[in-house]
């Protein structure tokens, strides 16, 4: 099976700059692209990525500012333009059909396929072939939603020879094994590992999304064990006033939730057109956690 694939669609925050443009991530899965986001500009990035606008199934806003929604009518407009005829999913805060109407409206646009809106709740909300993706609410000036992606992992593999000779009877008890149960037959109990070779299985990766936010513990749990999370940094200590003011996080605070959280790789992204060196803010925030990277335009991460 191919790789995950994270590219970074754009980078920076509240107005384009030369070498970043505005919030948007894009995951491919199994064939897949799925959408973190969609500002103004990203359409231009996929291209340039080489991520089909026509593979993508599922959008997920985190809430509705400028710099992370701008790009949803033109990308449909694309969509529509090129014939496409089956459905887009998009996921958002309370409010997301609202904003994806008015903003078909405003355009004109009526496209020949769905626009099915979901408003993201806590827990799982899409579940797919070999993934899950849950959402989670963060802090900010509007409603905002904070995203896992996760890949269903493999128990191992299962072997139909061992349990035969072990006279298992094929049936609902070899599905519990598989499960890691034990069964019983009549006095004798079987372990699921004397018919499972765990060497064969693997934890499933997690992606964490966590877009526009004052960092907090609320949402520690959701992003706890992650391998991959990407948080929004705007700022770095120096500006801590502008990042109160505004609802935003800050590099040092982020880089001591990715450790007490766990995750393998912290990548700072949403960063601010007044930080113009990415070594400035990673060595801030590796003083914290080492494994932190400062996101770039077009940066690719397989996993
Ligand atoms: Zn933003
Ligand atoms: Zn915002």
């Amino acid at each position: 099976m191919e790789k995950m694939k994270i590219i970074f669609l754009g980078t920076g925050c509240s107005n384009p700059t030369k070498d970043r443009n505005l919030s948007s991530i894009a995951i491919r899965f199994n064939g897949e692209w799925f959408l973190f986001d969609c500002a103004e500009g990203t359409q231009r990035q996929m291209i340039k990525a080489k991520v089909s606008y026509m593979k993508i199934q599922n959008i997920f806003i985190s809430h509705f500012h400028a710099d992370h929604v701008l790009g949803l009518p033109g990308l449909f407009a694309t969509m529509a333009l090129h014939g496409r005829d089956f459905p887009v999913k998009v996921f958002g805060p309370k409010g997301v059909k609202d904003l994806i109407d008015k903003s078909l409206n405003l355009i004109g646009l009526k496209p020949n396929f769905e626009i099915k809106c979901v408003e993201a709740k806590n827990g799982v909300i899409l579940k797919g072939n070999g993934f899950e993706v849950s959402s989670f609410p963060l802090k900010h000036e509007v409603p905002t939603r904070g995203y896992v992606f996760r890949e269903e992992g493999k128990a191992g593999k299962f072997s139909r020879e061992k349990a035969l000779k072990l006279e298992i009877p094929e049936g609902p008890l070899w599905s519990k094994l598989q499960k890691g149960e034990s069964v019983k037959i009549g006095k004798k109990s079987f372990a699921p590992e004397q018919v499972m070779d765990y060497s064969k299985g693997r934890k499933g990766k997690t992606i964490a999304v966590v877009m526009d936010t004052v960092v907090s513990e609320n949402y520690l749990e959701e992003i706890s064990g992650a391998d991959i999370l990407i948080h929004e940094s705007s700022f770095t200590e120096k500006m801590k006033s502008r990042a109160i003011e505004t609802k935003h996080s800050m590099v040092k605070d982020v880089a001591k939730l990715a450790e007490r959280a766990e995750v393998g790789k912290l990548y700072l992204t949403h960063i601010s057109p007044r930080h113009k060196e990415n070594e400035k803010m990673e060595n801030e925030a590796r003083m914290v956690f080492a494994k932190s990277y400062a996101a770039k335009d077009f940066m690719e991460i397989e996993l």
